[in-house]
């Protein structure tokens, strides 16, 4: 057995291993963005001169680095927070390493008010879902229209039936591998 902890470890070292450079250069600059201090909690497992050079704000010429692993490390980590130990196991499996059972329990998601998934870390904070990409504002009355979305909530979720996204132009944005990594909505009937 393995805890969670240490599976979403070894599975973020996989990811790392195979990281198109894009995609790569895009999760260093989003620690240079965002103006970070050295009493952010999500600085606290760098190493300290990475810590530093991240609060000073100043991007790094090549962000293929591998200097620069731990920040990429961390954000990978960071986008496992509420898969379920499932999730862990088949992603791992899929890597090619040796499966162990992973226990632990997941981090208390909330479920999204459009889809249902277990997708949400908290409840009417302007989250995005990232199964059907419905930001979550708020609104739980069915027909009531929603700012951010632009759409009420029958409509989206009628979409998310037809199409699998809260709306047209999220189509083409939503992971359709996001439906693996959270828990499915609870049915009625149970
Ligand atoms: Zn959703």
């Amino acid at each position: 057995m393995v805890h969670r902890e240490q599976a979403k470890q070894q599975l973020a070292r996989l990811q790392l291993a195979s990281l198109g450079e894009q995609e790569r250069s895009e999760r260093v600059a989003f620690w240079f963005f965002c103006g970070f201090n050295e009493a952010d909690p999500q600085l606290a497992d760098l190493p300290a001169a990475l810590r530093q050079q991240v609060c000073r704000g100043v991007e790094p010429p090549d962000p293929q680095a591998s200097s620069l692993d731990p920040l990429v490390l961390v954000s990978l980590v960071e986008d496992l927070y509420g898969v379920t130990n499932r999730y862990l196991e088949q992603a791992l499996e899929q890597r090619g390493a040796e499966v162990e059972e992973v226990t632990g329990e997941p981090e208390t998601m909330y479920p999204c008010p459009c889809c249902g998934y277990l997708s949400l870390s908290s409840s009417c904070s302007y989250e995005i879902c990232p199964v059907c990409f419905w930001e979550d504002c708020g609104v739980r009355d069915l027909n009531t229209l929603s700012g951010p979305n632009q759409l009420t909530l029958a409509a989206a979720r009628q979409n998310v039936l037809e199409f699998g996204a809260c709306d047209l132009v999220s189509v083409e944005r939503v992971d359709r591998r996001a439906r693996e990594r959270y828990l499915a909505p609870q049915s009625d009937a149970g």
